[in-house]
């Protein structure tokens, strides 16, 4: 098939000048998506096209040396955009340095010689795009990441294949030769801008929407899962009992008096100390255990695979924490603050749905609250079994008792 080359640039210039313009429009001052790079780095690929697409018409060092310039230019622009996505540095020498060189080495005779040069400083910077979204894959939500790592490498395909032409003579790389070579080229230069364009667009996307969960599942003032999330959690470990045969425990916290210490200290005083409460509670679980702000001052905890007496020995440690938190401080205006601690822990075969096993936490507070505050009650959670009961049925579960623990 013979490439019709005015009309394979008309279409890169299209796409290029397409994109560009999607990416402008969802661009907003201030945002930090890289896309007003990106929106640049299209913008210059479209010209350079055109630049392309004069050759014979007007002045070599336009379609040679300024189109070479950037061209080259694109792929830092892409690269700078990446970097401003993930809020990175790199040394701007790393960057730029090949659109500093391509200038210089666009007045070489050789025009197989000029080929090659920009082929090599093409792959240079498509490696570098790789190695921007190799180092941060881990960190970044979704699949667009992956839109944009195809696009750069095909690029790299394609510039190193016309690298290896180059050097070995295979000719007919110039820019207006109508060579398969050429169309796969130009064919693969659209592919790229449409590719890493929907890439960077759609990783734009996937981060507000991780952010906007985010915000849905968490409490602001202390960043940890608020009660949606908290009885999502719950819900997904009491299903998951049935198949193990690990017990769970639950902890309900509640700060004691708080309506004083807001009242004596202030409101700003109060929210700090829910935040002091929520980095002391961060710090002393492990990693599968979950803590979670139902709201105003009370914690839901939940401990996988931990037994009554694990929790009550946590629990402990906690209320312990909490009264030496203001002493600890060193801030001779903290408010002194304790904590009542309701824990519930259910046996493998214990069948509660979340509300009924937060109640019983709940009821256990209750009674530490009852009993003195600053300290820590436990709820004996039975389950009567019927030997007949259907596997799906629910066992009757008697009203909690609450255990009273040794005062502290
Ligand atoms: P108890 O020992 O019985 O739990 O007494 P309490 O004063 O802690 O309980 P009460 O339910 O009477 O008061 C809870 C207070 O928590 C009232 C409310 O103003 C305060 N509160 C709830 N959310 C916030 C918050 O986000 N920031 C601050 N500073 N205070 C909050
Ligand atoms: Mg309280
Ligand atoms: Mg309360």
């Amino acid at each position: 098939m013979q490439a019709h080359i005015p009309t394979m640039f008309l279409m890169v210039i299209v796409v290029s000048l397409t994109m560009a313009t999607c990416t402008a429009a969802l661009w907003r001052r201030g945002q930090t998506e890289g896309l007003g790079y990106w929106t640049v780095a299209l913008a210059l690929h479209g010209t350079t096209f055109i630049l392309y697409s004069l050759r014979n018409i007007v002045p070599d060092y336009l379609t040679i040396i300024l189109a070479n310039l950037l061209l080259i230019s694109v792929f830092t622009l892409f690269s700078e955009a990446l970097l401003e996505f993930h809020q990175q540095r790199m040394s701007r020498l790393w960057l730029w340095w090949p659109v500093a060189v391509v200038g210089p080495l666009s007045l070489l005779e050789a025009e197989t010689l000029r080929i090659l040069v920009v082929a090599l400083l093409s792959c240079y910077q498509a490696a570098l795009l790789l190695v921007i979204l190799g180092r941060n894959r881990a960190q970044t939500a979704g699949r667009g990441q992956y839109f944009v790592m195809v696009g750069a490498v095909m690029g790299l395909a394609i510039m190193c294949y016309r690298a290896v032409g180059a050097a070995l003579g295979m000719g007919q790389l110039q820019i207006t030769s109508s060579t398969p070579l050429q169309m796969i080229t130009f064919l693969v230069s659209a592919i790229v801008m449409i590719l890493t364009s929907m890439g960077l667009v759609l990783m734009t996307k996937e981060r507000t929407d991780a952010r906007n969960r985010m915000l849905a599942l968490h409490d602001e003032l202390t960043g940890l899962p608020n009660r949606r999330y908290s009885l999502e959690v719950l819900t997904r470990w009491l299903a998951g009992m049935e198949r193990g045969r690990q017990p769970l425990s639950l902890m309900m916290l509640d700060i004691d008096h708080f309506k004083r210490i807001n009242d004596t200290h202030g409101h700003l005083t109060g929210d700090r100390s829910l935040q002091q409460l929520a980095d002391i509670l961060r710090a002393r679980l492990r990693t599968q255990d979950h803590v979670g702000r139902l709201g105003g001052e009370e914690f839901l905890v939940i401990l996988p695979n931990t037994t009554a007496s694990g929790a009550h020995e946590l629990a402990e440690t906690l209320r312990r924490s909490v009264e030496q938190m203001a002493s600890d401080s060193g801030d001779s205006s903290a408010p002194n603050m304790t904590i009542s601690i309701g824990v519930c822990t259910l046996e493998a075969d214990t069948r509660l749905n979340p509300e009924e096993a937060i109640d019983r936490a709940d009821a256990a507070l209750y009674q530490a609250k009852q009993k003195g505050r600053n300290r820590i009650e436990t709820a004996e959670v039975r389950v009567v079994t019927t030997p007949a009961a259907a596997p799906h049925e629910s066992p009757r579960v008697p009203p909690a008792a609450a255990g009273s623990a040794p005062a502290p």
